[in-house]
């Protein structure tokens, strides 16, 4: 479960990204965050993997206060909460497998990642996350042959490989067309359902959200101003 107690997040320019949050999400849930531009959306997020360091209050994940985290327990941390983006941040000019295969060495300086040697057991996990997202056969294709939706694809495999407890999606579906955007978020959905993963995903395009999502959190000027089912959003959020 992840829980924000009372949490506050203020840059160092004073910018109040986010205030007062109080949240429960359970395992398994699949929830939308939704707001405009600026409302703190990202910045929530990143909160959860340690990307930012929360200002005030308590942020705590199956019982760790992930601002206690130093260090190495940053990194083990982050293996279980795995992070996709809109731009998805693949390495085009390498495979596909490659790409999924880095996810088992995050703390490795690039180069070493691109040369290292992969365990057979690590091959078959990210093969077998490639396999779960429909995209087996692009395996040794180099990333930048594929379109938008089989590289958003990739990215989710790479960080299904890592087998984590939550995946952080931030704005997974905003650079893609709207019949990819509804394919990435029919994947994020069906591994939803068959796995225990826990589904964050930033989406200011409202209707995906309210068309995907069990849950929506209305972000507005670093608040929650909504927080419930789906088919009860009105307009106002
Ligand atoms: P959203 O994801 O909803 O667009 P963000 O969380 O990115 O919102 O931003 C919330 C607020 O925090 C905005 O006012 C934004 O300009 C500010 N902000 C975001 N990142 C930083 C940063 N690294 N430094 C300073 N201000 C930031
Ligand atoms: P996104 O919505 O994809 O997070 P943004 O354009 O909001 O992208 O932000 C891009 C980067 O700039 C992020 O790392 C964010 O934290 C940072 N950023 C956003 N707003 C500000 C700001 N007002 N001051 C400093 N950095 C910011």
């Amino acid at each position: 479960m992840i829980e924000f107690i009372n949490v506050g997040k203020t840059y160092p320019n004073n910018v109040k990204a986010l205030q007062d949050i109080n949240l429960k999400i359970e395992k398994g849930e699949f929830v939308a965050i939704i707001g405009l531009s600026g409302a703190g959306k990202s910045t929530l997020i990143r909160c959860i993997n340690r990307m930012h360091d929360i200002s005030e209050g308590e942020l705590i994940v199956d019982g760790v206060k992930v601002n206690a985290l130093k260090g190495r327990e940053i990194r083990n941390y982050r293996q279980r909460v795995g992070m996709i983006f809109q731009s998805f941040n693949l390495v085009t000019r390498i495979s596909v497998l490659k790409n999924v295969l880095v996810s088992f060495v995050p703390h490795l300086p690039f180069w070493r990642k691109v040369i290292g040697a992969f365990s057979k057991e690590q091959k078959i996990k990210a093969l077998t996350a490639l396999d779960q997202v429909g995209i087996l056969d692009k395996a040794y294709v180099r990333v930048d042959q594929l379109s938008g939706g089989q590289q958003q694809r990739v990215a989710l495999a790479r960080t299904l490989a890592q087998n984590p407890d939550i995946i952080l999606a931030d704005e997974p579906i905003a650079s893609l067309d709207p019949v990819t955007a509804r394919q990435v978020m029919d994947d994020f959905k069906r591994i939803n359902r068959d796995t225990e993963m826990t589904f964050i995903i930033n989406i200011h395009h409202v209707e995906m959200a309210l068309e995907y999502a069990d849950r929506i959190i209305g972000v507005r000027e670093g608040r929650v101003v909504y927080d419930g089912e789906a088919k009860n959003v009105t307009e106002e959020v």
